[in-house]
């Protein structure tokens, strides 16, 4: 029987994770969903008492310290300093409880800035992130170093997988903190039911932080579960994977807001800020190596996965993360 715990187990994609295997019900797996409450993982003695408890045989690791652009550039000490902490840890305490395999979580977003296009697994180390997020980049980065060099010593199978920008229910929609889906999601939200009550809605203005050009590839976090499910039980290499949409899926951030505004049938005007910062114009990354192993897994349609999105905020506002 394989014990599989899931660090960051109560977040966006760990709850995409409990989601699809509550459909799959393994027969041979037991799986642990363990949020910051049951271990604070920048602690390496909460750390080891969680594996104590869980006694896993793998390790999905997302638990991070996450957040979108205007996040990463307040604080990338502490994305820095937080994450390097967290990944020691549960690497090494994967390693001592013989943990037959660890999946991480890298990112699309910690990447070489000035690059050439599609990326793709090879280039992660190839040069400096974007400066906004140079914190975060750089301790995910190391996870891959971590990985190969558990490998070297003992041969052990800890790999990481690479999402591009992920979305989906229980996101983080707090202001300061959220992507760019679950940050729009929450202002519109916001606009329609609360602010300028006596204005009709059809003259209320919507506002995109930045240009509205840079363009993301975004994969619904529920698709996401799948396919790291998939890797933990197939996947069998040190080298990350790069699980992302297809190149031509990508979109660009005013298209994001049209389309967050058709789910909430949002009657206003979208107007772009271009004092707010655009971030990297863009990551574009190839999926060549997961179709070459997945060639006929279908994404959740764009448009489509934003409405479940939308609705799963309109129904579980009291609870959503905000
Ligand atoms: P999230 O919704 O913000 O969830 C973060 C999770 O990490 C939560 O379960 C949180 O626990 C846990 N956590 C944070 N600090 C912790 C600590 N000190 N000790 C223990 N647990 C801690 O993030 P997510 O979007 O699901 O991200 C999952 C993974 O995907 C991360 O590794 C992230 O870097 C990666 N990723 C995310 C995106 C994206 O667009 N969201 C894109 C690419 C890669 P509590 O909630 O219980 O505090
Ligand atoms: P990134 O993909 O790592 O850069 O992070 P985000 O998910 O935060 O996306 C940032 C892009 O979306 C930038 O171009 C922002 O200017 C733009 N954007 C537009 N509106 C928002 C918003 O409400 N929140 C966030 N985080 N970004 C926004």
């Amino acid at each position: 029987m394989k014990k599989v715990l899931v660090t960051g187990g109560t977040g966006l994609v760990g709850k995409a994770l409990e989601e699809v295997i509550k459909q799959q019900q393994p027969k041979d797996e037991e799986w642990y969903f363990a949020g910051s409450k049951d271990a604070d993982l920048k602690d390496l003695m909460a750390t080891q008492a969680l594996f104590d408890k869980v006694k896993p045989t793998h390790v999905i690791h997302l638990a991070a310290m996450v957040g979108g652009l205007f996040h990463n550039m307040n604080n990338n000490l502490d994305f820095l300093r937080h994450n390097l902490l967290i990944n020691d840890h549960v690497l090494q305490t994967a390693h001592k409880h013989k943990c037959t395999k660890v999946v991480s979580c890298l990112s699309t977003c910690i990447f070489p800035d000035k690059t050439t296009y599609p990326i793709d697994e090879t280039m992660v180390h190839n040069g400096p992130p974007h400066p906004s997020n140079y914190g975060y980049s750089y301790a995910k980065r190391l996870i891959d170093i971590q990985n190969h060099a558990y490998h070297d010593k003992y041969g052990h199978s800890f790999t990481s997988v690479i999402p591009c920008n992920i979305f989906g229910p229980h996101d983080n929609y707090q202001p300061e903190v959220s992507h760019v889906i679950p940050g729009m999601i929450y202002r519109m939200h916001k606009l329609i039911n609360e602010d300028e009550p006596d204005k009709p809605e059809s003259e209320k203005v919507f506002t995109v932080y930045g240009s509205g050009k840079p363009l993301r590839q975004f994969i619904y976090s529920l698709d996401l579960a799948e396919l790291m499910i998939w890797v933990l039980r197939n996947y069998d290499s040190v080298e990350p994977i790069v699980l992302s949409v297809d190149e031509q899926q990508e979109v660009t951030i005013y298209e994001v807001a049209e389309a967050i505004a058709k789910a909430f049938d949002f009657k206003g005007k979208l107007v772009c800020d271009v004092s707010k910062a655009d971030g990297q114009y863009k990551k574009t990354a190839s999926n060549a190596k997961l179709r070459s192993l997945l060639p006929d897994y279908t994404f959740t349609e764009f448009d489509k996965a934003i409405k479940s999105s939308v609705e799963w905020f309109r129904s579980n506002f009291d609870q959503a993360r905000k």
